[in-house]
């Protein structure tokens, strides 16, 4: 197998879990596993334990960030969250297009990428999340639903900005449901994922992370992340607890 050159992300999407409090205890747990130089660990914390999330793993090394945004710096829209605040707090990172805000809250590819142009626009790396539905995966539409995401997503990311872009292959299926992609198929996805960035960036895909989701356990990691086109994880539901994060961040690279 060719050697891997791109570091790999471990991240953690904690979705709406944990209160400031309890993330805090677990950013101080976070802080006293074994650390590798080798990866990078992120950690995405609902908005409110943002702040205290960060200040807990300040020095680690372990980045802090968002799992959602919207698209303007300020302005009147009730509830919603701007860039320059969440940078504030200590984000570095921000997850757009999360399968769970595209099918609850409705969100298109168009608002999906004026989020990805914007978390660039304040220094921070978006995680442009890509992946079919079950139904688009029975019918034989994977390619295109992934094409067509990209194709959307990136449309206003420069060729300058791409290298601060990851992108995050989620299957819909696979999200919470204990059914996982096989590494095959995942691989199979990742590699059509990086000809598609090719075709628009050039060369520089080669240099992009594109990370797998989807029911990622500590049972499955070293499969998964033996794969040429897997830079890494986005873990839902096995990222809450410690034993379960820690042994996935820990994957072994020669399995
Ligand atoms: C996710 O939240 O992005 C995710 C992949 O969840 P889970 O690992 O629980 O399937």
């Amino acid at each position: 197998m060719r050697e891997k050159l791109i570091r790999p992300l471990i991240a953690g999407n904690w979705k709406m879990y944990k209160t400031p409090s309890e993330a805090e205890d677990f950013a101080r747990e976070l802080r006293e596993i074994p650390k590798f130089d080798d990866r990078d660990i992120l950690v995405c914390p609902p908005f409110t334990a943002i702040a205290k999330v960060r200040k807990v793993l300040d020095q680690t090394g372990i980045f802090v960030g968002a799992q959602n945004v919207y698209p303007a710096e300020e302005g009147a829209f009730t509830g919603e969250i701007s860039p320059k605040m969440i940078k504030e707090a200590g984000a570095q990172y921000v997850i757009c297009g999360h399968s769970e805000r595209r099918q609850i809250f409705n969100e298109d590819d168009e608002f999906i990428s004026k989020k990805v142009k914007i978390v660039l626009q304040y220094g921070m790396i978006p995680i442009l999340c890509v992946g079919e539905t079950l139904m688009q995966n029975e019918a034989g539409e994977t390619f295109n639903v992934v094409e067509a995401q990209l194709k959307t997503g990136l449309k206003k990311v420069s060729d300058n900005e791409i290298k601060n872009v990851v992108i995050a292959y989620e299957p819909v299926w696979a999200i919470g449901t204990g059914k996982n992609a096989t590494p095959q198929q995942a691989q199979t996805v990742h590699s059509f994922i990086r000809k598609i960035l090719k075709e628009m960036f050039g060369d520089i895909a080669s240099s992009i992370r594109i990370l797998y989701g989807g029911s990622v356990k500590p049972e499955n990691i070293d499969q998964l992340m033996a794969e040429q086109d897997i830079n890494g994880v986005l873990v839902g539901g096995a990222s809450l607890k410690i034993d379960s994060f820690s042994r996935i961040i820990g994957f072994n690279k020669n399995h």
